[in-house]
């Protein structure tokens, strides 16, 4: 059964809830439609009325562009009915996991005893990562046990963190960034020195970014690991996106400083070429983790015997999450089949496309340039446009199937970002999109 029709990647669309109403009202019924009826309305109804984040054009947010091995993985990993939450049932793809793990670790300076797992996205990997924060600063210092623990990070920070603490009840204390977006120790100990003796003794962790997603931007994480380290706190860094240049030998030292966080994630599904959903959670020693998570049940006895044995800890016992999918294999056999070299380069392609886009911009009168790309994030800016010729645009754009634009904003003012993480992106897609601007 083919669903996946390459050809057919369009922009544009957008059905309205009673066009679909039409076509798969009365699918679900006593005796079935038959596979080929359901067959049909799953390509023609249901996966053809879903943008294809794939498209080259598509520029919003943060896309996914999979790669076709992967794809054949995520879907043998289906196939093959592995419950992938514990070493007794799924050693194989446990053991094929902890190696790309491993690899990843490795490209960040992490110590050998790093461990981690994959979970479903960035937002469930930061929750996991700041819940083993907060039960090391809990236990810590009993007096703790009830206080509502703090964590500090820059205003840019993804909105999955505010999301994680809002769940936690964890106070999120957001820091100005400096003009491009960073977060600098300075401005971390400045803020730091501000606040009450009160506050400042609740502070359990410090979330530092590598590719905020608005602007692409790579908080100073030298410097911000080095303070974590003398208050001792937890140093989580968010790499959703951007942690993709760990994979490239040319752009790995951007995250230079990773090597002092306790924890990173980085989402295959972003800028990784896995499809969705995948985020890589990966801690510098397990020890703390394994104490904040893990479920415990008669029913589960048989797998706890099983469990932590001294290289692997179980998935389970290291976030939050107990079934799940071998969700890191597609990854792993991209990277088996091509080779990191292979990553490197696609991952590349995009700060190609970024560099060479910012130069357009800073080359046109009509439009400006915000902040340097740093990685494949370009945010900027069409001279005198209002929030809503911004909007007109992007639907416009839209419609005819250009590309994918949308606006944002920066400073306070509406601006326009591109993020460029397909390698089948061109020069020719993104100068068709700019001449749109003029
Ligand atoms: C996308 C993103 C997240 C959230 O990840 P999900 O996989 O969507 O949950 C977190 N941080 C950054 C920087 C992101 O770009």
């Amino acid at each position: 059964m083919v669903v996946r029709e390459s050809g057919d990647r369009r922009l544009g669309l957008s059905p309205a809830p009673y066009e679909l109403a039409g076509a798969l009202d009365g699918s679900l019924t006593r005796d079935g439609l038959g596979v080929a009826e359901a067959t049909r309305r799953l390509k023609d109804e249901v996966l053809a009325q879903c943008l294809r984040v794939d498209h080259p054009a598509f520029l919003a947010f943060v896309p996914s562009a999979p790669d076709p091995q992967s794809i054949f993985a995520d879907q043998q990993v289906s196939a093959a009915a592995v419950y992938a939450g514990d070493w007794k049932e799924a050693a194989g793809a446990l053991y094929a996991e902890q190696q790309v793990i491993t690899l990843l670790a490795e490209r960040a300076g992490f110590p050998s005893t790093a461990t981690g797992t994959f979970v479903s996205g960035g937002s469930a990997g930061s929750l996991s990562a700041l819940v083993t924060a907060r039960h090391r600063w809990r236990t810590a210092d009993p007096a703790r046990a009830h206080d509502r623990a703090v964590v500090l990070a820059s205003h840019d920070v993804h909105s999955s963190v505010a999301a994680a603490c809002n769940v936690m009840d964890v106070e999120l204390l957001l820091i100005p960034t400096d003009k491009n977006g960073c977060l600098t120790g300075e401005l971390l100990a400045e803020f730091v020195d501000t606040l009450p003796p009160a506050t400042r003794s609740r502070v359990m962790a410090v979330v530092a970014s590598v590719g905020t997603t608005n602007a692409g931007a790579v908080d100073d994480l030298v410097a911000i690991g080095s303070i974590a380290q003398a208050h001792d706190w937890w140093c989580h860094v968010d790499g959703a996106y951007g942690l993709a240049c760990l994979i490239s030998d040319e752009l790995r030292h951007l995250a230079r400083g990773i090597e002092r966080a306790d924890s990173f994630i980085v989402d295959p599904h972003k800028w990784l070429f896995a499809p969705y959903d995948a985020c890589a959670l990966v801690y510098r020693e397990p020890g703390y983790a394994k104490a904040a998570h893990g479920q415990r049940a008669g029913y589960l006895a048989a797998l706890s015997r099983h469990a932590d044995n001294d290289a692997f800890v179980d998935p389970g016992n290291l976030a939050f999450q107990l079934s799940r999918r071998a969700r890191g294999l597609p990854l792993w056999f991209g990277l088996a089949s091509h080779g990191t070299a292979f990553y490197a380069a696609q991952v590349e392609h995009g700060v190609m496309l970024a560099r060479w886009t910012a130069a357009q911009i800073d080359a046109a009168e009509h439009l400006e340039l915000l902040i340097e790309p740093v990685l494949s994030v370009v945010l900027f800016r069409r001279v005198s446009w209002d929030a809503a010729q911004y909007e007109r645009w992007s639907t416009e754009l839209f419609d005819r199937g250009i590309g994918f634009v949308v606006p944002t904003v920066a400073d306070g003012q509406p601006a326009l970002r591109m993020c460029f993480v397909n390698p089948e992106t061109t020069l020719a897609h993104v100068g068709a999109i700019l001449d749109t601007l003029l």
